[in-house]
This record gives structure tokens, C-alpha cells and sequence, in this order.
């Protein structure tokens, strides 16, 4: 009998976790504590090595068919570029040499749609779990789901239940890291800041008053509108974030007399850098969320969390189907934690504190050192195999 599979949590990281098992023919059950997909603008920046494996549960073309092509991303100082970056470097790396902006919500409800055709798979909205225990032979899982609870027994379980995961509490175990005082006010406008302003889809705007973070999506219609990540002020209340007058100050910055009615979203995030002390526990496994969060500049979490979801498949796989020993399960911990720290951790820390800097000197050597990378077409594609976690994948290979 094949390997009994269940993912915990339907967001982007257990969607492909679930579509990736299914495809190499273990039995998937998929449990999500909602009815259906949350709609909040979260994650939309995929890049070309996430991509890659989009393609390989066969979905990339859809995926990209809901989304935008973004080939560049620019850093500006305020009201002036500092430097451009062009993905089209990585030609000869990868067959998506661009980022593709789709909105994470989209990515959950094509990976549900998938599912939904496959025999071997069996999804259940609105069933929370709650609890679990394990043995050497399996795990059980407790849940709630309409007005009673259940069980059901597995082989492994993938936590994909989000930074306040369940499961990892369960375990007990530790979320490692800190909260950033300020929390992430997240605009979304129908007015086109790339016309405005002359700007690229992905665009990071560093100021020591309020940096921001301006990116496109397409909406749900396809007809394109722009969200604006700001910082809000430690002291700043969620009414006085949410107030016209901070959205209008915030928005006019960019785009004097922006209009109110053009704003379509206003969402506060409370955001962390933080890394569970251990991604596996005995047959359970943490990914996505639920193993590691970080802040949104540079567009990294999701990601790595699908690049979780991904390695956890093949790593499952080759133990059921015979091909490796069981040993090899401590192999995921062992490449993701690493890899997330290394590169996504330390990244979006770095990308933050450029945006923020406030010491004029350290401003003007940043700006300076991104523009000597800009220029120089060694280091421009370097830069780019770093940030498009191209690096990061073959670098894994490599971890036995
Ligand atoms: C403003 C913002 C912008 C971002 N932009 C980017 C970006 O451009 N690129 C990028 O890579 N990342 C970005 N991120 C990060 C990204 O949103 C997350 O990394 C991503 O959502 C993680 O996906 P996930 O599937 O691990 O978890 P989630 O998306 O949080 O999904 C978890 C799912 O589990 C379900 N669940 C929870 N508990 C249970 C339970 N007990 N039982 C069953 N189901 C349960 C939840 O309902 C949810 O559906 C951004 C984040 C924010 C806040």
C-alpha cells in the first residue's frame, strides 16, 4: 500500500507539498482549518528557481497566465534611482530569467483545483487539526471539523499550518528569533505608480523618514493595481494607520493628490525573523510558515517555503518507494534550516535595513555598492543568482 500522506494547512507551501506527494502517488489527505482561502494580500513575488518547480507539478503556465511578468526590480534613494536590476542575466540558468507577480491566494485555489482532479488526494476545508501523537509506525491526528472532532492515522504529516502553527506548538518546538517593533501597513491603489513615477513593477524605495516597498499584481480581474508597503510608527495605533489622514500622508508622498477613492486594501502586519529550533520531529515535518518567517522586502518566504514543500516530496519519496533509508529524512532538516537562514533570514534583514538606514554616510556607501553591482555584469548576475534563490537550490544538492 502507498505511503499515507497528511498536509496540514492549504496556504502556498501545503498546496504544492500536497500536489508534489500526489504526483509521485502517495496518498494525500489535505486539512484546512478555513472554509476557504483566505484573500489577503500577502505574497506575490515569485521567483525564477520557485518557478522551475512550479513547472514540475505542471502549473507554471497557468500560474504565470494569472500573474504579471516583472523582468526588473529597481532600488531608489527617495526620488531617484540608484540602481536597476535585469533577471534577463540569468538566461542561461534558468528557462524564467523574470520574477512572476502572482497573488499567493491564486497559487492556493489552481494548487486546490489540481488536487481536486487527482484520485489519490482528498481535501477537506474547514477541518482545523488540533492536536497530534506519534509513534515509531505512524502518526494520529486529532481534528475538528463542523460540529464534531476525528482522527486519522498517517505515515508522515507536513505542517503547513503557518507561523502560528498548531503543530509546531504541539511539538513543542522553539520559534527562534525576534518581532520588528514597527508593523508593515500594506496600501493597495488602482492608481498606476509605474506610469506616475517611471518605475519597475518591483521597486524599493529607500528613505530615512518612511521607506517603501512598491509592487504590482495583477487583482483578480487582471486589470493590474499596485500595493505600497510602508513602516508604521512604533507608537501607531491600527486606527490611526488605518485613518484617511495616514493614508492620504503616505500615499501623497508618492503621488501628490492621489485620490481615496483609488485605494482598494489598507492591511497591518505584524512581522519576525524567526527559524523553529528543529524542522522534523520524528514522521513530522515543518515547512513553509510554520518552520521560518521573515519580513516581505526582497519577496523570499513563500518561496522557501514551496522550495520546503518540494525537497520534503522527493525526500518522502525515495524513503517509501526504497530507494534511501530512513536516515535520509534528517536530510531536510539539515539543507532547509541552513538555506533559510543563509539566504533568507540574513537577505531580508539586510534589504530592510537598507531601505531604513539613516546614517547619511552608510546610506551613500550602500547606494554606492548597489550601483558597483548594477554595473558590473559579474557581480549584477551573482547578485541576481543570490536573490532568485538560484544559489540556494544547487547549494542544497550539495547537502547530503
Ligand atoms: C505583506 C506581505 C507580503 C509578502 N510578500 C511576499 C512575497 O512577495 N514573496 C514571498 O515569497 N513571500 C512573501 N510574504 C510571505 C508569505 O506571505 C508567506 O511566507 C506565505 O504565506 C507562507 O505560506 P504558508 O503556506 O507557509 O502559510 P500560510 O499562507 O500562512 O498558510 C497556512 C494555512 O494553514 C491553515 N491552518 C492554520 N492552522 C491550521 C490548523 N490547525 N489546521 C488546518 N489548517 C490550518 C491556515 O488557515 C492557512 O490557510 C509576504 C508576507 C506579507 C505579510
Amino acid at each position: 500500500m502507498s505511503v499515507q500522506v497528511a498536509v496540514v494547512g492549504a496556504g502556498p507551501a501545503g498546496v504544492v507539498a500536497a500536489l508534489a506527494c500526489a504526483r509521485k502517488g502517495m496518498q494525500v489527505t489535505l486539512y484546512e482549518a478555513e472554509d476557504a482561502i483566505d484573500h489577503a494580500p500577502r505574497a506575490a513575488t515569485t521567483h525564477p528557481s520557485t518557478l522551475e518547480m512550479l513547472a514540475e507539478i505542471g502549473i507554471v503556465d497557468e500560474f504565470i497566465s494569472l500573474g504579471l511578468v516583472a523582468r526588473y526590480f529597481e532600488l531608489w534613494d527617495r526620488d531617484t534611482i540608484v540602481a536597476r536590476f535585469d533577471h534577463d542575466v540569468l538566461k542561461d540558468e534558468t528557462p524564467y530569467p523574470y520574477v512572476v507577480q502572482t497573488e499567493q491566494h491564486k497559487l492556493s485555489e489552481l494548487g486546490l483545483r489540481r488536487l481536486a482532479d487527482l484520485p489519490n488526494v482528498r481535501v477537506r476545508l474547514g477541518a482545523r487539526v488540533l492536536d497530534l501523537a506519534q509513534d515509531e509506525r505512524g502518526v494520529g491526528v486529532l481534528l475538528e471539523a463542523g460540529e464534531g472532532r476525528e482522527s486519522a492515522d498517517f505515515d508522515y504529516v507536513i505542517a503547513c499550518d503557518g507561523g502560528r502553527s498548531t503543530l509546531r506548538k504541539c511539538l513543542d518546538i522553539e520559534f527562534e528569533g525576534y518581532t520588528w517593533p514597527e508593523r508593515f501597513l500594506v496600501l493597495t491603489t488602482l492608481v498606476d505608480m509605474g506610469k506616475a513615477l517611471g518605475c519597475s513593477e518591483r521597486t524599493y524605495i529607500s528613505d530615512p523618514e518612511e521607506w517603501i516597498n512598491l509592487f504590482k499584481v495583477t487583482g483578480d480581474d487582471l486589470r493590474g493595481r499596485w500595493r505600497a508597503v510602508f513602516p508604521t510608527r512604533e507608537s501607531e495605533t491600527d486606527d490611526d494607520a488605518f485613518s484617511e489622514g495616514s493614508v492620504l500622508r503616505r500615499l501623497r508622498r508618492l503621488i501628490p493628490g492621489h485620490p481615496l477613492e483609488q485605494v482598494v486594501h489598507r492591511n497591518l502586519y505584524r512581522v519576525h525573523q524567526r527559524v523553529a529550533k528543529s524542522f522534523r520531529s520524528g514522521r513530522v515535518f515543518l515547512a513553509g510558515d510554520a518552520a521560518h518567517i521573515n519580513n516581505p522586502v526582497g519577496g523570499l518566504g513563500l518561496n522557501c517555503g514551496i522550495h520546503d514543500a518540494m525537497d520534503l516530496a522527493e525526500t518522502l519519496d525515495a524513503v517509501s518507494t526504497g530507494r534511501a533509508g530512513a536516515e535520509i529524512l534528517d536530510r531536510y532538516e539539515r539543507r532547509r534550516r541552513p538555506l533559510n537562514i543563509e539566504y533568507v533570514q540574513q537577505q531580508t534583514v539586510a534589504n530592510k535595513r537598507r531601505l531604513e538606514e539613516r546614517d547619511p554616510k552608510v546610506r551613500r556607501a550602500n547606494f554606492d555598492e548597489m550601483r558597483r553591482i548594477a554595473d558590473e555584469p559579474k557581480l549584477h548576475k551573482q547578485y541576481l543568482m543570490r536573490t532568485s534563490l538560484i544559489e540556494s537550490v544547487r547549494k542544497a544538492r550539495g547537502i547530503g
